[in-house]
């Protein structure tokens, strides 16, 4: 249970809602999704169509979720939400596709984890808006055809490369949301502040963007934590200080990493000369299983460049000896 984790925790589902941008111009960041999308959400709105249907992939917290809400809205439609793992059997997502009016949005998140009947039903559903549905068993078993109203299915996936090749064929705009800018961070962590009513100064919020690990998520899970510090220990105003001083106490350092990160790679650092070690040896020695490191930790530390991934294991980069004071020289010892 990290602060820094990107995937969304019980119970901040109410505050995120509460923050999410309405519309493409309030939407920070992301400028090259925004741009294609806003050129094809006018072509469609001009044509007077349902718009194509349009993958978003990218990992957790990037402001998937708030883009087909934006989607929806500049269109002027409604949306239906669910999820991969919600829909267990066919018959959840045929209740669903019921639902729909024309030109709405289905909103579908981790589309990758949908059960493959459903998947299935999907394809004649995207593709000509009708769904087959078998009623009845054995001999008086029978197809009953169902047309739907034209709809756009908006699917979100921290995984192209999961969703099968008929699925992902069949969405006409694919897009690829990137981890944030400082920039961009310190422009939502600024805009939450208003809507939180916290009195937050510029070198503040860039002190918690510098530290989100490039998203959204998790800029505002730390905003939170830096406002209740400022409240009690200060006057309630955010500066570089006070938000400096907030995140130490929080032990997410300057480059955001935390307790976890830090001693995997001091591990590596100081165990392995900087490796290179493998992976179940490194995951044995921070009590982690090998799966969780791979996936959970690992991606942003070689995001940013203090670790590297060989074909004989894991290896601390001198941008992570720089990071924790050692000097390089160690690793020749
Ligand atoms: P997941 O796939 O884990 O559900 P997600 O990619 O769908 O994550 P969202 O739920 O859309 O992420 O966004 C997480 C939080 O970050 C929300 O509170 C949202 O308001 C905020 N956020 C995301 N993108 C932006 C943005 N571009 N500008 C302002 N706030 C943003």
């Amino acid at each position: 249970d990290r602060l820094i984790s990107p995937e969304e925790k019980e119970g901040e589902e109410l505050v995120e809602k509460s923050l999410r941008p309405q519309y493409l111009s309030q939407y920070i960041g992301q400028n090259q999704v925004k741009e294609k999308m806003s050129i094809y959400i006018q072509a469609a709105k001009n044509r007077n169509e349902a718009l194509d249907h349009v993958l978003l992939f990218g990992p957790p917290g990037l402001g998937k979720t708030t883009m087909a809400y934006v989607i929806a809205n500049e269109l002027g439609v409604g949306l239906k939400q669910t999820s991969g793992p919600a829909i267990e059997k066919t018959g959840d997502l045929v209740a669903i596709l019921n639902e729909l009016e024309a030109g709405d949005v289905l909103f579908i998140d981790e589309i990758h984890r949908l059960p493959r009947v459903a998947e299935e039903l999907l394809y004649s559903a995207m593709e000509d808006f009708y769904v087959d549905i078998m009623v009845g068993t054995g001999p008086n078993a029978h197809a009953v055809h169902f047309p739907l109203p034209p709809f756009t299915l908006v699917g979100a996936t921290t995984r192209a490369g999961m969703l099968s090749a008929p699925l992902r064929d069949r969405f006409g705009i694919i897009l690829h949301m990137e981890y944030y800018e400082v920039a961009d961070l310190q422009e939502i962590v600024l805009r939450s502040s208003e809507i939180f009513n916290v009195e937050m100064l510029e070198d503040g919020a860039n002190e918690i963007a510098r530290r989100s690990r490039g998203t959204p998520r998790i800029a505002n899970r730390l905003l939170k934590r830096v406002r209740d510090y400022a409240e009690v220990k200060s006057n309630g105003v955010v500066n570089k200080t006070v938000a400096d001083k907030a995140l130490i106490m929080l032990e997410v350092d300057n480059a955001g990493l935390d307790r976890i990160d830090q001693k995997l790679l001091k591990t590596m650092i100081e165990l392995y000369q900087g490796g290179p070690v493998g992976l179940t040896t490194l995951a044995v020695n921070i009590a982690e299983d090998a799966e969780t490191v791979e996936d959970m930790y690992e991606p942003y530390l070689i995001q940013q460049g203090f670790l590297k991934r060989t074909k004989t294991g894991r290896v601390a980069t001198p941008k992570a000896y720089e990071h924790f004071g050692y000097p390089f020289e160690m690793e020749l010892i």
